[in-house]
């Protein structure tokens, strides 16, 4: 069986993923953090549409932890077909007012973390010469985003990660993708205002906000082989909003 693991995959973007690529045949190790309880949830929501699925607690921010997990996976279930690199956080501050605790917690989430869990799946993915890495890097990561200088470094290091990393694996069977999420209605967007949303849409051509199963989608998409000559690419989903 293809086995996938997702990273902060208990509620959000990593949740739609879970469950879409369960539907896709794998079975799928839903990493969390904190919440096992909602963890569960998304295991037992996979299990009564029929597939497979199992919760997994590391820090995506240690090291040793994330090795912990692949080294779990590849002894219980023999490999790792593909990776969705997705958990993240936000924070919303003015450089000046930011402290070097917050740099640090941010780059060692976002940008060291889904480094690490690349690194240690690219290495069990090496063995057999086969394997599908995704990350969720974000349209700040193209662009810039004011009062998100330090998410937007780490997710434009993503992206920069993407493509040295595609051209890296590349005649190893193994393709490297990121997804440049736009404005998606996850609890990462909690400080948003209903009003701060309206005006926000103004701005998206195709005139809503993006939900986590328009990222699933595209996650499907690019594991599948439709998406095989798909390598080192940024695929954006914004609505638009970022062309
Ligand atoms: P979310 O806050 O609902 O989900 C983030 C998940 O990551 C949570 O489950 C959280 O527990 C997990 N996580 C955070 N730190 C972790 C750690 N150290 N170890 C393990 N898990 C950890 O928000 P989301 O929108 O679903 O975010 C998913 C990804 O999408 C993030 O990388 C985020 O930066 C990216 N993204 C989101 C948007 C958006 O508008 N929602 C836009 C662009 C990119």
């Amino acid at each position: 069986m293809k086995t996938a693991i997702v990273s902060g995959a208990s509620r959000g973007i990593g949740k739609a993923c879970a469950i879409e690529l369960a539907k896709e045949g794998y079975l799928v190790i839903v990493n969390y953090l904190n919440s096992s309880e909602k963890a569960q949830q998304v295991v037992n929501t996979i299990s009564d549409l029929g597939g497979m699925a199992i919760s997994y607690k590391a820090d995506m921010s240690n090291s040793k932890e994330i090795k912990q997990m692949t080294d779990f996976v590849k002894k219980t279930y023999g490999g790792i077909d593909l990776v969705v690199a997705n958990a993240g956080i936000g924070l919303n501050s003015l450089l000046i007012d930011t402290s070097d605790a917050q740099i640090k917690k941010l780059i060692d989430t976002n940008l060291v973390g889904t480094i690490t869990l690349c690194r240690e799946c690219a290495d069990i993915m090496l063995s057999r010469h086969s394997g599908n890495i995704i990350m969720i890097s974000s349209m700040w990561g193209q662009v810039g985003g004011s009062c998100e200088s330090i998410y937007s470094a780490t997710k434009g290091g993503i992206i920069a990660f993407t493509k040295a990393l595609a051209k890296e694996l590349g005649t190893n069977g193994i393709r490297v993708n990121c997804i440049a999420p736009g404005l998606i209605d996850t609890d990462i967007n909690n400080n948003l205002t209903p009003e701060d949303k309206l005006a926000l849409i103004e701005d998206i051509p195709v005139g809503r906000i993006g939900n986590a199963q328009d990222i699933a989608n595209a996650v499907v998409w690019l594991q599948s082989d439709k998406a095989s000559f798909v390598t080192g690419q940024v695929i954006a989903v914004n609505g638009g909003m970022i062309i």
